[in-house]
């Protein structure tokens, strides 16, 4: 029986680990898997972004920054953000523990008790247990089975408690990409209902067939969130940041002020340095992994292709994606069932972030599995 001293708070009973911890339990037994299941790339942070945050350690920057992040790093990304957005209105940025640590401020600092929170689904695990940690109600759309946003579903999803919809392109666990006339119609919606959007754009260097749009250079009431993670391979290092309305800014700041503090010193650092690199080779390599998937999970399993991310979202044979996966790993293969990410359990993700051998390695067993 639980000691009455280590009560735990009612609210993370809403948190619920149980879908991804029975596929590392699972995984746990394998000697080295064919690991597709990784949702970071397998390149590094590239040397300079590295030596950079060495350096800065070297020097002394061991100590807390400023809240909101290091005067050269938010500068740095207003000048990014003006070449991008043509932004010149002196807003505010704030550097963050990640794009989770400004999804977590994002939340508490937004969500009410009852509030509803709309998104696509399959979603990022995270939107639903952060909006449930706040006692609000995640609203999950489903965008089967191509994935695009259909914005008849998103409208019919919008009540009188609607707080805001979260958008995610390119997406995490489906790799879709939303186009501009997707984006706009959303746009749309948001005005017409007066929502803010929050865009997690955490993707936006891994977009192969399209030029990357932001819903932020469409739909001023946005609240813009992108992260050093994936495009500089940084999971580690904890750096993201976010743009957006200054009241919500300046109420996450506080909120950053009593939490995080401030993001790690010399990773902003490092990250200031790595603003500058170009990753076009990087971002290329992960095309190729894409067009690897497609062209063995296409045929195989009927793939919608994936436009970013480094993700893809197959329909598993025979619809269950729970017995498909267990097969899979008894094959040492890992990916993960699609519940993990959604309301259906019909499919399954497969990262790509993986080396070309490994890759293809996994793609072999995967089809040579779906066809037996
Ligand atoms: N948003 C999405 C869609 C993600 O897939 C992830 C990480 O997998 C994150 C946010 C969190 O990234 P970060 O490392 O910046 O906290």
């Amino acid at each position: 029986m639980t000691r009455p001293s280590h009560r735990i708070a009612d609210r993370m009973s809403q948190l619920d680990a149980s879908g991804i911890r029975k596929v590392f339990d699972l995984a746990a037994r394998l000697k080295d898997p064919i690991n597709l299941s990784i949702g970071q790339p397998d390149f590094d942070v590239p040397a300079s972004a590295r030596e950079r945050a060495v350096q800065a350690i070297r020097e002394g920057m061991n100590k807390y920054t400023q809240t909101q992040g290091t005067a050269e790093l938010r500068n740095a990304i207003a000048q990014a953000c003006k070449a991008e957005f043509g932004w010149d209105d002196g807003r505010d940025y704030l550097i963050t523990s990640g794009v989770s640590g400004a999804l977590l401020l994002a939340m508490m600092t937004l969500v009410n008790p009852g509030d509803e929170v709309v998104f696509a689904d399959p979603y990022f695990v995270m939107y639903s247990h952060l909006i449930n940690l706040c006692g609000g109600k995640p609203v999950p759309v489903s965008t089967y089975d191509d994935f695009r946003p259909d914005v008849q579903r998103l409208a019919d999803a919008i009540t009188d408690r609607t707080r805001m919809l979260i958008i995610n392109s390119p997406a995490n666990p489906t790799g879709a990409v939303y186009s501009q006339a997707d984006l706009r119609q959303i746009a749309d919606l948001a005005a017409k209902r007066d929502l803010l959007v929050i865009s997690d754009e955490i993707y936006n260097f891994f977009c192969y067939d399209e030029p990357f749009v932001s819903m932020a250079s469409l739909y001023e009431n946005t609240l813009l969130l992108r992260g050093f993670s994936k495009s500089y391979a940084m999971t580690g290092w904890r750096i993201g940041w976010c743009t957006g309305p200054k009241t919500v800014l300046d109420k996450m700041t506080m909120l950053q002020q009593y939490s995080f503090v401030c993001a790690p010193s010399m990773a902003q650092a490092g990250a200031l340095a790595a603003l500058d690199l170009d990753m076009t080779a990087e971002v290329e390599a992960y095309r190729r992994k894409r067009d690897m998937v497609q062209a063995a999970l296409g045929p195989a399993l009927g793939l919608v292709k994936p436009g970013g991310a480094f993700y893809a979202f197959p329909p598993a044979p025979g619809g269950d994606a729970n017995a498909f996966v267990t097969r899979a790993i008894e094959h040492n293969v890992l990916i993960i069932p699609g519940n993990v990410f959604s309301t259906r359990n019909t499919h399954f993700r497969i990262s790509y972030a993986t080396t070309d051998e490994k890759l293809a390695q996994g793609l072999e067993i995967l089809v040579k599995l779906a066809r037996s």
